[in-house]
């Protein structure tokens, strides 16, 4: 008999087919009105759980007895509490690698629209305030030659490091849990303590996972060691950043801007105070929105699921 997998996360055509050619697949929607409610129907015969961004609590965890596998299509895994899994012998997997590169983008591209005003001045032209040539008013910051300073040398820090030395020919700080020298050969990077990475940064680049040990990581301390002309670009998780502190040092100019991909709640709620500073440029959690990438992360997804409903050792296995 086919095992069977509660997919919450639409797959391509392709995936769906090849899904559901090994085991039986119930979609639900769980962003529907009656979406919980079909979740918790459906846990009770799943073998295997597919999606993103949902948060099982013990209570729904509660009702799949006979869950094996969830396989996560994200390399964060902060909404799962991987204790818990492992405890009930729940496998955890993850999509690592094949959004590293197009997560990176997207940081170079938040450090690049803040730091020259991309967003902000595009909007005045299209506003129609574009009648002379510009003045200091109106300049934004080089990116090229400045110092780039990467709090967590991961894969997706690594990624921004080549980026930032090859491509902007930036010094490289960074912080990390421990020392990479091969990093640091690579590409001419440093090591330090954050306040001194704060301190000395042009650029702060977040890439760190969320965990106890990150949350908030980067509150009013932090970010009153940075220059006032540096800019944060965080496109790691919401919560590493204290939004309050963040907020304030934005209003009262004490940083230039900040540049950012993930919020303590997302949604963004249109009414945030973020939207309303010129300094931000805010994107809805886009780090690995291409359409080449979240096909792959789907496909990485769907292989950690089969592999392990059949009793083999997925590749990416977070347990
Ligand atoms: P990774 O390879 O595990 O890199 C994370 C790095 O952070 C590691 O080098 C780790 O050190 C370091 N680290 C962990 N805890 C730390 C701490 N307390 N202080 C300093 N450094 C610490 O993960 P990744 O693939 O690069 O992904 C990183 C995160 O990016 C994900 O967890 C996810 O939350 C976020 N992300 C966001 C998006 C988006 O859409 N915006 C997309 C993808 C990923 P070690 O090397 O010693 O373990």
């Amino acid at each position: 008999m086919k095992k069977r997998v509660v997919l919450y996360k639409r797959l391509s055509p392709a995936l769906l087919a090849q899904l559901e050619q090994q085991v039986e697949v119930t979609w639900v929607d769980t962003s529907a009105a009656d979406g919980l409610a079909r979740l918790r129907d459906a846990l009770p015969g799943a073998h295997g759980l597919l999606g993103a961004s949902l948060r099982l609590d013990a209570g729904l965890l509660d009702l799949a007895p006979q869950l094996q596998v969830i396989a996560s299509v994200s390399v964060g895994v902060d909404n799962y509490d991987i204790e818990a899994l492992t405890r009930r012998g729940i496998m955890l997997t993850n999509t690592p690698d094949v959004l590293t590169e197009t997560t990176a983008d997207t940081g170079l591209a938040l450090l690049l629209a803040t730091a020259r005003r991309v967003v902000e001045l595009a909007n005045w032209v299209r506003d129609g305030h574009w009648q002379a040539s510009l003045g200091p008013a109106h300049f934004g910051n080089d990116v090229h030659g400045k110092r780039i300073g990467i709090v967590g040398m991961g894969r997706i820090g690594q990624a921004v490091a080549r980026r930032a030395a090859a491509g902007f020919g930036m010094q490289v700080l960074y912080h990390s849990s421990r020392p990479k020298p091969e990093v640091e050969a690579r590409y001419s990077a440093r090591y330090c303590d954050l306040d001194t990475l704060l301190a000395e940064a042009d650029y702060v680049c977040l890439t760190v996972p969320l965990s106890a040990a990150t949350e908030k990581l980067i509150g009013a301390r932090e970010l009153a060691l940075m220059k006032p002309e540096a800019i944060l670009v965080n496109i790691a998780r919401g919560r590493v950043v204290d939004e309050a502190a963040l907020l304030v040092a934005l209003q009262e100019k004490r940083i230039r801007g900040a540049g950012l991909d993930v919020f303590v709640q997302e949604p963004l709620p249109a009414d945030s105070p973020l939207l309303r500073l010129e300094n931000v440029v805010a994107t809805p959690h886009i780090g690995s929105a291409t359409h080449e990438t979240r096909e792959a992360m789907a496909r990485c997804a769907v292989d950690n699921l089969l592999s392990a409903l059949a009793g083999q050792r997925p590749a990416n296995v977070v347990n």
